[in-house]
């Protein structure tokens, strides 16, 4: 029987380093107090009371931050990188059930939020999780992608009629003109979805467009934003060219996924709009460094290396204008963009863009909770917040590439509860 007078439960974690996720200074010997899924109080040692009915673990000589946010993947459960094949011989259930994996193995990874930039299973596996029948983060779901004719989301090799159906692993709904984009998007909601992605630009791995394509008018974005915002939510956009972000800034998308070619006019929009840059150099490079050995499309691998060393110079001078950027990978679950290696994303802003360790932290904390609309319930290590909490073994600030190796995350909490705990063994 329930006891509803019984207290809730609180935890203390003590001893660790703690990175808060602010970009604020680490804390050596800190204390976070825990009460039930929430974050109650957090500081240094001393300076913070620790209740004595508080079960404390103690986790000296380790990093406490907060729990990861990849705000750009997709959750297809791709099992190779042959993906022009994969969709025709493989049903996408198979991808949803190998996803069951997936995002398990997202959750061991520290990844406590995950933003799915579209697929079609994404919505029943968060509805699962939420279940408690299986393990992963939270995840906020696009659902089915919004693409028009000849769009980034249309398969340009494939007859129409096999694209249009929301059957593929993506869930593609082609629409084209203002009133089929608002029953685009209110089909997306129907689905499950928690915001509307879109596809207003071409891309790498679309046949016949090119990235600095513009896709869906201003208009068509408008009516989809406006459907999102009747039910409180937001619109993400595949974006990569110059044109394709002015559009969509102004039509009112709250996230700017890509972004391959901003200039100073998309950097002044953006930041009268607030809106959240999510670059995904993660995919870009393992297609430009691996895509041809694994039999990826050779235009998409023409592509890709055709845009790559603009795209991290341009990545690397928006971040030096200062906008709100966000981390994601756009990984798929294949070996090559396998779902729980997304922390490789943190090393490439360091890498390749001039991100200090701790701005990339912030990009996948912080920004990344923004990126989801969640920044009010997580993201940093606040009073008030949920306890989405990791604990690594090593100090990432001197070594990003700790974040990738699943075996230094030897603790995730999300919600106040243990999902993963190495440190009993
Ligand atoms: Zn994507």
């Amino acid at each position: 029987m329930v006891d509803w007078c019984s207290p809730l439960s609180l935890k203390a974690f003590v001893g660790a380093t703690l990175i808060d996720g602010t970009g604020s200074d680490p804390v050596e010997d800190s204390v976070v107090v825990m009460e039930g899924n929430l974050i109650k109080t957090v500081g240094k040692a001393g300076s913070v009371e620790v209740p004595a009915e508080a079960e404390k673990i103690d986790v000296s000589g380790m990093t406490l931050m907060p729990g990861l946010i990849d705000s750009h993947l997709h959750l297809v459960g791709m099992k190779t990188e042959k993906f022009l094949e994969e969709r025709l011989v493989r049903p996408w259930q198979i991808g949803l059930i190998k996803s069951v994996n997936d995002v398990r193995d997202l959750l061991y990874a520290g990844f406590t939020t995950v933003k799915d930039c579209g697929s079609k299973g994404g919505v029943y596996l968060r509805d699962s999780i939420k279940e408690g029948v299986i393990k992963g983060p939270r995840i906020l779901s696009a659902g089915p992608v919004l693409s028009q004719t000849f769009g980034h989301g249309d398969v340009h090799y494939l007859p129409i009629d096999w694209v249009k159906d929301m059957e593929g692993p993506f869930g593609t709904i082609i629409c084209d003109g203002v009133d089929e984009c608002i029953k685009g998007a209110r089909l997306a909601l129907r689905e499950g979805a928690d915001f509307i992605k879109i596809t207003a630009s071409g891309g790498v791995l679309s046949q016949r467009d090119r990235p600095e394509h513009a896709q869906f008018t201003v208009e068509e974005m408008k009516a989809i934003v406006r459907e999102a915002a009747k039910v409180g939510t937001f619109v993400t956009a595949h974006c990569q060219g110059t044109q394709a972000m002015k559009n969509a800034i102004k039509a009112g998308v709250y996230t700017i996924d890509h972004a391959f070619y901003p200039d100073e006019k998309v950097v002044e929009l953006a930041r009268q709009r607030n809106v959240v840059f999510v670059p995904t150099l993660a995919i870009h490079k393992q297609i430009v460094d691996h895509g041809e050995e694994v039999g990826m499309p050779p235009w998409g691998v023409a592509k890709a290396r055709e845009t790559w060393k603009e795209v991290v110079e341009n990545i690397r001078w928006l971040h030096e204008q200062g906008v709100t950027m966000a981390m994601g990978t756009d990984f798929l679950g294949s070996p090559l963009l396998k779902h729980g290696k997304n922390a490789i994303e943190l090393e490439n802003l360091v890498k390749y863009c001039r991100f200090t360790p701790m701005e990339a932290i912030v990009a996948a904390t912080k920004n990344g909770a923004k990126a989801c609309k969640l920044d009010h319930v997580t993201g940093t290590i606040e009073p008030g917040k949920y306890a989405d909490l990791i604990v690594v073994d090593g100090d990432p600030l001197k070594d990003i590439a700790i974040l990738q190796d699943a075996e230094r995350i030897k603790i995730v909490m999300k919600e106040g509860s243990i999902e993963k705990n190495l440190s009993e063994e």
